[in-house]
C-alpha cells in the first residue's frame, strides 16, 4: 500500500493536488485541484454522471433493479433561505462535541480521541506503581484497536513513563465516557501536553458555515453555505415532480460543492472544509424501499470496483442499530482500506419519509406524492420513501489515487506509475514524434489533434522517449504513441500500453476505436 507522504509529495509535484493559497501559507481544509488533478476530479464527476443519469436507460430493468425507474439531474443553488436547515435539523443538530487543549490549543471531536487507562507499576520493568494514568490519543473508538493506537503514540506514552519515573505500562485498556466527567478529565493527558488536566469539556460545535445575504449583518440576514447537497433536492422535489414527467420510483442526482467547518481536517483532502459531493436522492413507495435499498448498496458499491478499485481494498459495512441517525431505517457505508485505515467513501442510507416530511411541517406546502392509479382514496396521496447514496468526489478521487498508486521496474529501472481506470486518467493518450524532424512533428500533431476532439490528450517532443515514458505513467496516461520514421510511409505508430509497457504497431485510422474502446463512457 502507497505511504500517504509518497503520494501527498506525487500529487504536489505533477500537480494533481496543492494546498489552497499555499502562498499565503496555506488554509487548512482546503484544498486546490491542479492541471492533471482537475481533469481526474471531473473524470470521476463524469463517471458518475454518466452512470447514475445520462447513461440509465428507464425503460428497461437493468443491474439486478426491482423495475424500471427514472433519472433525472439537478444544480440547486449553496446558498438557501436558512429555514431549510432549520427543517432538515442541521441548525440545532449538526454539530460535533469538541475540546480544546488549553495547553497545546489543539482542538478535537470528542468521538475521535480515545482516552486509555496505562497500567505502570510492573516490579520486573523496575517502574514505580503508578495505576491508571489517563491518555487520550487521536483515533476513533471502536475501530482502531488500543494497541495500535498505542504504538502509534509510543513516544507520548514513552514521555509520560519518564515523568512518572520511568518504566513501560504493563497494560492498557479504553475507557470510554472520560471527557465529559470532569473527575477523569483533570487526569487526562492530552496528546503532547506536558501535564495532566489539559482539556476542556466537550462543547458543542455547529459544523455549518454562517454568513450573511444583502448589506446587513443582523439576524435575519443570516444564511448558510450548504452543509450537503441533499436539502437542495427535497426542496425540489415537487418542482421535479411537476415537470419532469417522473412517476415513482425516481430518483433526482446532484454534484456540487459543501462545506463543513469540521473540527480537524485532516488526512490530505479525505476531511476538507470544502468538499464535492455527488447525491442521489432516490423516491419510491414505503412497501419497497427494503428492496430499493439493497439494490443501491449492491449497484453504488460496483461503480468504484468497475472503476478499477480492486475488491480486496472496499467494504461494505452496515451501521450497527446505535449507529443510525434516528431518522434512518437503514445505512451502509463503502468504506475504503486508505493508508490512514479504513474510511467512508460513500454512505446509502434509507431516510424514510422523514426530510418530505419536515419540509412539508415547516414550509406549510405540501410535499405528498398523487398517485391517480390507487384503487383507495386513502392510498391516493403520501410521502415517499427515500434511498439516499451520498458519495464524495474527492474521496472517491483521492481513493482512486491510493489504489492506482504503484512503483515497480520497467528494463531494470524503477518507475512510479498511476494504474487509473483508462475512463479516469486525465490524459488519454500522449503523443510523440520520435525525433523533431524528417516529417514525425507533422503527422504528430495530425493525430495530435484529431484525437484531441474526443479526449484530454497531450503532446511531448522533449528528451529520450524512455522519460517521456515515465513523466506519463506517472500522470495515469494509458497510451503512449510514437511517431517514427515508418509511419510517415505505412500510417501507422507504435503504441505503447501503460501497465503492461508492451507495444504494439497500430495503424493511425485505428487509434479512435482502440482507445474508444476501453475509455467507453
Ligand atoms: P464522516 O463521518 O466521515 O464525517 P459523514 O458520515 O458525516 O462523514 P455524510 O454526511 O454521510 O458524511 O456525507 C456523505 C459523503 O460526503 C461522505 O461519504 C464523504 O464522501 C463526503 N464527505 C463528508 N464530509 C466530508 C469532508 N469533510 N471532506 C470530504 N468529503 C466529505
Amino acid at each position: 500500500m502507497v505511504a500517504m507522504d509518497k503520494l501527498v509529495s506525487l500529487c504536489k509535484r505533477r500537480g494533481f493536488i496543492f494546498p489552497s493559497s499555499e502562498i499565503y501559507g496555506g488554509l487548512n481544509g482546503c484544498w486546490d485541484y491542479g492541471p492533471l488533478g482537475v481533469e481526474l476530479k471531473r473524470n470521476v464527476k463524469q463517471a458518475w454522471w454518466d452512470d447514475v443519469v445520462r447513461l440509465h436507460d428507464d425503460t428497461t430493468q437493468q443491474d439486478g433493479a426491482p423495475a424500471p425507474y427514472s433519472m433525472v439531474g439537478l444544480d440547486s443553488a449553496l446558498l438557501m433561505n436558512p429555514r431549510v436547515w432549520e427543517a432538515s435539523g442541521h441548525v440545532g443538530g449538526f454539530s460535533d462535541p469538541m475540546v480544546d487543549c488549553r495547553e497545546t490549543r489543539n482542538r478535537y471531536r470528542a468521538d475521535q480521541l480515545v482516552v486509555f487507562a496505562l497500567m505502570f507499576g510492573d516490579d520486573e520493568t523496575g517502574g514505580r506503581p503508578h495505576e491508571d494514568v489517563l491518555f487520550a490519543a487521536p483515533g476513533e473508538p471502536g475501530k482502531t484497536p488500543a494497541s495500535e493506537l498505542l504504538a502509534v503514540h509510543r513516544r507520548q506514552v514513552a514521555a509520560i513513563a519518564k515523568r512518572l519515573g520511568g518504566g513501560q505500562p504493563s497494560g492498557i485498556a479504553v475507557i470510554d465516557a472520560a471527557l465529559g466527567d470532569a473527575d477523569k478529565r483533570a487526569r487526562i493527558w492530552a496528546p503532547g501536553a506536558s501535564a495532566p488536566g489539559t482539556l476542556t469539556a466537550p462543547r458543542a460545535f455547529n459544523l455549518m458555515f454562517k454568513t450573511h445575504v444583502g448589506a446587513l449583518e443582523d439576524h435575519s440576514s443570516v444564511a448558510y453555505l450548504r452543509p450537503e447537497t441533499a436539502q437542495g433536492i427535497f426542496v425540489n422535489f415537487k418542482n421535479v415532480l411537476d415537470t419532469a414527467r417522473v412517476r415513482l420510483p425516481f430518483g433526482i442526482a446532484q454534484i456540487g460543492k459543501a462545506f463543513r467547518n469540521e473540527i480537524n481536517p485532516r488526512n490530505f483532502t479525505f476531511r476538507s472544509r470544502e468538499f464535492e459531493q455527488m447525491e442521489i436522492e432516490f423516491f419510491c413507495r414505503r412497501s419497497e424501499a427494503p428492496q430499493w435499498y439493497q439494490f443501491w448498496r449492491q449497484r453504488r458499491f460496483r461503480w468504484y470496483t468497475a472503476l478499477g478499485i480492486r475488491p480486496e481494498n472496499l467494504v461494505l459495512r452496515e451501521h450497527e442499530p446505535d449507529e443510525l441517525a434516528h431518522y434512518a431505517a437503514g445505512c451502509a457505508d463503502v468504506e475504503y482500506a486508505f493508508p490512514f485505515g479504513q474510511s467512508e467513501l460513500e454512505g446509502i442510507a434509507n431516510r424514510t419519509d422523514f426530510d418530505l416530511a419536515q419540509h412539508m411541517e415547516f414550509s406549510g406546502k405540501d410535499q405528498r406524492y398523487f398517485d391517480d392509479q390507487a384503487s383507495e382514496e386513502k392510498d391516493k396521496r403520501f410521502l415517499p420513501y427515500v434511498i439516499e447514496p451520498s458519495a464524495g468526489a474527492d474521496r472517491g478521487t483521492l481513493a482512486f489515487l491510493c489504489d492506482a498508486y504503484a512503483e515497480d521496474e520497467v528494463g531494470g529501472q524503477p518507475r512510479t506509475v498511476l494504474r487509473l481506470h483508462p475512463r479516469l486518467a486525465p490524459i488519454k493518450a500522449a503523443v510523440f514524434p520520435l525525433v523533431r524532424k524528417e516529417g514525425m512533428p507533422e503527422v504528430a500533431g495530425e493525430i495530435f489533434r484529431r484525437l484531441k476532439r474526443r479526449w484530454n490528450v497531450a503532446y511531448d517532443d522533449k528528451g529520450a522517449i524512455g522519460r517521456r515514458y515515465r513523466r506519463q505513467d506517472e500522470a495515469g496516461t494509458p497510451w503512449c504513441i510514437t511517431v517514427d520514421g515508418d509511419s510517415l510511409t505505412d500510417r501507422s505508430v507504435t503504441v505503447r500500453e501503460r501497465d503492461s509497457c508492451e507495444q504494439q504497431r497500430v495503424g493511425i485510422d485505428e487509434l479512435e476505436t482502440l482507445f474508444g474502446e476501453s475509455i467507453g463512457g
